[in-house]
């Protein structure tokens, strides 16, 4: 009898665990989401300028895959407490934004939805599409980019006659609106090939920056206007710059479309953040990332679709930049899920800033009081979830990461 006890104690001991955190997902749903279309009377400031601080704050929201009935108001929220933390001057989304529905009124609801956040705010927003965005449901892309647009803060374009849809770029203009200081590119990286690879930026999508770029340097008399790009998909050249390993090594991974290799951070270069997944580029290669380097007036290249990779690397002197999925996707998942944010300064867009944000360092005690204190529901028991498993998790990947280190004497991960 004794001996049963003592066989049935771990078993109990991991039932309880399993169950404290299963309670902790216990939660009412987000009196805060707005469902309603667009309202005719805001009307966002499309011009996009350097703040009165001479900065420029970009917050990169990408991934988000919000689907109703799963998980919907947990990644609403995280999207409005990333508006509510930084205050940033513009967002991009960059893609799988919104599980398009067979039926139209509830795709219409989740845009919606996660729109009358930014145009609550008068942020504006621009939007391009991933590889799930019109893979199935009601709306096409041109149709998707339409809708999101009846919102007064959406400053998305979509370049007429260009592959895919939703390739354009954001002149950024100097605090006091005098002249062009920098620019954003937004590309639509597409979604499948013939083949069902993953797709990337088309030859007439790169004659089209070729033609763009040329032009904004001549208006800037002669000189390079210095931009980032915004996409979902990853350049191919991001290989070429990890480095291979033949067999399985920590924290290395296989590459998407060769079995027997694998990649891993190359210590001779410059690197920032964590690899966790293999990263995704399209199967074919146009020469996008050539075409860049060529020109001279990109510094970075900022993308999604690998949802847990938050992770840089310079090569040919573009950052190659990846930044995390803002999904909620429930118990158990990455410590990586998050959001990005970028600055840049108008007087020197050489150089900028960046940082992850990630979901589970955002909330301490403090928050989680302070959310009990404001009286909501669902907001305190988000919180303190987020609290909670952040710090088990967090506690259990910096273990492994710390023991690969000591016994590979190898860095696994940089700052980011
Ligand atoms: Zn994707």
């Amino acid at each position: 009898m004794k001996k049963r006890i003592k066989i049935a104690i771990p078993f109990v001991l991991v039932l309880v665990i399993i169950l404290g955190i299963l309670s902790l997902s216990i939660r009412p749903s987000y009196s805060g989401v707005d469902y309603s279309g667009a309202n005719t009377e805001s009307n966002t400031d499309k011009t996009i300028k350097f703040n009165s601080n001479g900065k420029l704050k970009i917050l990169h929201i990408t991934d988000t895959h919000l689907k109703l009935n799963h998980n919907f108001d947990p990644t609403i929220w995280l999207v409005e407490k990333a508006c509510e933390l930084e205050n940033p001057d513009i967002v991009m989304l960059t893609g799988d934004i919104v599980t398009n529905s067979d039926n139209l009124e509830d795709t219409k609801k989740m845009i919606n939805a996660l729109m009358n956040i930014f145009e609550k705010r008068d942020i504006p927003v621009a939007v391009t599409f991933g590889n799930h965005d019109s893979e199935q449901g009601a709306l096409s892309r041109e149709e998707l980019i339409d809708y999101y647009n009846t919102f007064s803060c959406s400053i998305s374009v979509d370049e007429k006659g260009l592959s895919g849809t939703g390739t354009y770029n954001i002149p950024v203009y100097s605090s006091n609106s005098e002249k062009v200081k920098f620019n954003l590119w937004v590309f639509d990286s597409g979604d499948y090939d013939e083949n069902g690879h993953y797709s990337c930026v088309r030859p007439d999508q790169i004659d089209w920056y070729n033609k763009t770029s040329d032009k904004l340097k001549e208006d800037n008399n002669g000189k390079v206007v210095n931009s980032f790009v915004f996409q979902h998909i990853i350049v191919g050249e991001i290989y070429d710059v990890l480095e291979k390993s033949s067999s399985k090594k920590p924290y290395a991974y296989k590459h998407l479309y060769n079995d027997n290799e694998y990649y891993r951070f190359d210590p001779e270069q410059i690197n920032y953040g964590t690899i966790r997944e293999f990263p995704c580029p399209g199967y074919e290669n146009y020469g996008q990332f050539d075409a860049m380097v060529e020109k001279g007036d990109v510094l970075a290249m900022f993308t999604g679709h690998d949802h847990t990779n938050a992770f840089g690397v310079k090569y040919k002197g573009i950052d190659i930049v990846n930044s995390l999925s803002t999904r909620y996707i429930g118990l158990f998942h990455s410590t990586q899920c998050g959001y990005r944010v970028i600055e840049i300064d108008e007087n020197d867009t050489s150089t900028y800033e960046t940082r992850v944000e990630r979901i589970f360092d955002i909330f301490d005690y403090e928050t989680v009081k302070a959310e009990k204190q404001n009286g909501d529901e669902f907001k305190y028991k988000m919180a303190r979830e987020f609290w909670v498993k952040g710090k088990v998790q967090k506690i259990a990947t910096d273990v492994c990461r710390q023991i690969t280190e000591t016994l590979t004497h190898r860095q696994v991960s940089y700052a980011d």
